[in-house]
């Protein structure tokens, strides 16, 4: 069935690069098989998944979004890609995204932008615009997202869907194409906080590949999402999350979650967070310096794209000209800023400055977190913008996760998940919910008390 809507509206959406009809079918049959054959099954057996093409699928093509992967199949499974295929998920196919996760709207894909289903001349929201769009759809009831400043809340909040950025090193990044490794998280995307949870519960978990997951017990998730309730619980209203910028309609929806919460038994904290000021100016300058060193793999010889590889080109003019055509603007924009912060000289200054902000924002959270159990705001600043509103404007770009980058900053868990459409525009608006580092139980349950 869900092939069959993929068939009947991705044409116009465009959520997907990859749709592995046959991979999927093989995937359900042999569910049903083991089914037949009274053998146990995974805790997701035979649900359908669309999966960020941002994680490696040994044998199905992964492309990031870029054209310097074009025709690259990974000879190995992601961690997530395995543990979902331990859970008899059936992966129907990769998700479009923003090239690199480099983006707030899709917009940067290679392959083309995402429609978002609400309204398709607006944008899906990014860089995981495909997953949440293929969810807003009905082409999928469970997505995989990453989120590096917001590319799993920001989407889920433009689409009226859930998404969850689990405690940083909670899903492991092994198999998951680096863009900015100390902020990288992947998570899962679904349209109902109990879906997210296990989905979320199936992926997470400690994975001795990748050297920053964390070896501890999954917080119970699951049972979080089952039993919602705010009841006594102290929920953070910080100042730096509302003035100039964020949309009326965004402002009053967001205040009727508060009052909501207040009704449900909450207690109501202001707080003040003044680094949270400084968090996009921080994010752009770690993100571009780690992409930079990062993206440096991509040098035509190892994987994918090879241009100009005539017998008369030296190796290092192969590696540039396949960067001039495999790269598309964003990459390079961030390439160049991120090495040029990285660079001696300049070291201390940006790159240097940047992560004792990064430390400060950490503080406030802490300091937060002291005082509540949970800090909530709007996802982003506004509904879903037209495609092309913002695609020359890279600075009116950055402000979409102007609520979501602290979080990664910081390393702790966040939640989007919707909380009804704005007046104005008639386009969903997403209310976020952050928890402390390791506690991304209270998403789920605060998320499940007020869905
Ligand atoms: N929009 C942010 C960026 O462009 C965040 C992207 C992400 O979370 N992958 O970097």
């Amino acid at each position: 069935a869900h092939l069959a809507r993929i068939e009947a509206v991705d044409e116009k959406v465009h959520a997907f690069l990859h749709v592995d009809r046959e991979g999927a079918l093989a995937q359900a049959r042999a569910v049903d098989a083991k089914r037949a054959a009274g053998e146990k099954l995974g805790p997701l057996a035979g649900v359908p998944l669309a999966l960020k093409d941002i994680f490696t699928t040994e044998s199905i093509p992964t492309t990031v979004g870029s054209k310097i992967l074009e025709g690259w199949i990974p000879p190995y499974d992601a961690t997530v890609t395995k543990r979902l295929k331990d859970a008899d998920v059936v992966i129907l196919g990769k998700t479009n995204m923003d090239e690199f996760a480099m983006g707030s709207s899709t917009e940067n894909s290679a392959y083309g932008p995402t429609g978002n289903p609400w309204d398709l001349t607006r944008i899906p929201g990014g860089s995981g615009g495909g997953s949440s769009a293929a969810l807003a759809a009905f082409e999928a009831p469970l997505a995989i997202g990453t989120d590096t400043g917001g590319s799993i809340r920001q989407p889920a909040a433009v689409t009226g869907t859930v998404g969850v950025k689990p405690t940083y090193g909670g899903v492991s990044r092994y198999g998951m194409v680096a863009f900015s490794s100390s902020l990288d998280q992947g998570g899962p995307c679904a349209r109902t906080v109990l879906d997210a949870a296990l989905l979320h519960e199936a992926i997470a978990g400690h994975d001795p590949l990748d050297s920053t997951s964390i070896d501890a017990p999954v917080p119970p998730v699951v049972e979080a999402a089952r039993n919602g309730s705010v009841e006594g619980m102290r929920v953070g209203v910080v100042k730096q999350f509302r003035g100039e910028g964020y949309q009326a309609g965004v402002v009053q929806r967001f205040d009727e979650s508060v009052e909501l919460l207040r009704k449900l038994g909450a207690t109501i904290v202001e707080l003040d967070c003044p680094s949270f000021d400084l968090a996009l100016s921080a994010y752009y300058l770690i993100a571009p310096s780690e992409c930079s060193s990062n993206l440096a793999r991509f040098d035509a010889m190892r994987y994918g794209l090879r241009v100009g590889d005539d017998g008369t080109r030296s190796a290092e003019e192969v590696t540039a000209i396949t960067r001039e055509e495999g790269f598309g603007d964003e990459v390079k924009r961030r390439v160049i800023l991120g090495t040029y912060a990285l660079s001696s000289g300049y070291y201390d200054a940006y790159y240097g400055s940047a992560q004792k902000v990064r430390t400060l924002i950490t503080r406030d959270f802490e300091r937060a977190f002291e005082e509540v159990d949970v800090i909530v705001s709007p996802t982003t600043p506004t509904t879903a913008f037209p495609i092309g509103e913002r695609a020359d404007d890279p600075m009116a770009m950055y402000l979409a996760d102007l609520c979501t980058i602290p979080t990664n900053l910081a390393g702790n868990a966040a939640m989007s998940l919707p909380c009804g459409l704005a007046p104005e525009d008639g386009l969903p608006v997403g209310l976020q919910i952050i928890a402390p580092a390791m506690k991304d139980d209270r998403l789920y349950k605060v998320g499940a008390a007020v869905e």
